[in-house]
């Protein structure tokens, strides 16, 4: 049993939370009543071929679609049952989402990218302290365009952490990356686990990076079909793939 889960406070709650979608006649199930407790600080890593449901459950988990069926909860609030308005702002007060792709604005600078965000959340970080944390406090006022693929990664997930969100969700942040970058983007990840204590979820079809996590759950066909603990975390920079 790792540190993470001492405290057991759960902060996700998946209770046979399904997720199927209509396409003609065919009704594709996505997420097959999915039981699951993320909990407070704990570094989960989802594993699971193309196609096995992971991004449907992290974006039912983070608020950013609704279940056909069963139950997706953040502390005491129930997010299957909660109207556009509240996930909104469910979103915006405790989710932070990093992607595959980075999603950043062109036109703005790293800085005013990160801004946007800290603008319009209460006890936000500064921006320049969250480019800080993923290593990025030397490039505050580069754009995009001017950044390798790593570093604009690094900003996004700054966005992502600069609110000092309850929850971190990551659907494979190092899809589009190389070997050593991706680690350098990792890095940044553990850290703010560790650091800021923020509960993380990372999708992932690359098994090596397992060996970060606090727990391993494997996705198959819409099921989580198996769960592991770690007894120890790997730092990123011991992970060989
Ligand atoms: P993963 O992230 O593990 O690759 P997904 O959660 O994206 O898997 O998809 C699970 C299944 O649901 C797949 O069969 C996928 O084609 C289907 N699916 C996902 N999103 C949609 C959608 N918006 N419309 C129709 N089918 C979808
Ligand atoms: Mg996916």
């Amino acid at each position: 049993m790792t540190e993470a889960r001492h405290g057991r406070e759960r902060v996700l709650v998946a209770r046979g939370l399904s997720k199927s979608y209509r396409i003609g006649e065919v009704d594709v199930h996505a997420l097959r009543g999915v039981d699951l407790d993320v909990y407070r600080g704990e570094f989960v890593v989802l594993l699971g071929a193309s196609g096995s449901g992971k991004s449907t459950l992290l974006n039912l988990l983070g608020g950013l679609d609704t279940p056909t069926s069963g139950t997706a909860s953040f502390l005491d609030h129930d997010l299957s049952r909660a109207s556009e308005a509240e996930l909104t702002r469910f979103r915006r007060e405790h989710i932070g989402f990093v992607f595959q792709f980075y999603n950043l604005i062109p036109s703005l600078t790293a800085r005013e990218n990160v801004a946007l965000v800290t603008d319009i959340v209460a006890r936000a970080m500064d921006p320049a302290e969250a480019l800080g944390l993923v290593g990025m406090a030397h490039r505050v006022d580069h754009f995009p365009a001017q950044l390798s693929g790593g570093e604009q990664q690094r900003v996004a997930m700054a966005r992502a952490i600069a609110k000092r969100p309850d929850v971190l969700l990551c659907d494979e942040p190092t899809g589009a990356l190389d070997y050593e970058t991706g680690k350098i983007v990792l890095d940044a990840i553990a850290r703010i686990n560790q650091q800021l204590g923020t509960t993380t979820v990372v999708i992932t079809h690359n098994a090596a990076i397992a060996g970060m996590a606090d727990r391993v759950l494997r996705m198959a066909d819409g099921r989580i079909v198996a769960a592991e603990e770690n007894a120890h975390r790997l730092a990123p920079s011991e992970l060989r793939w």
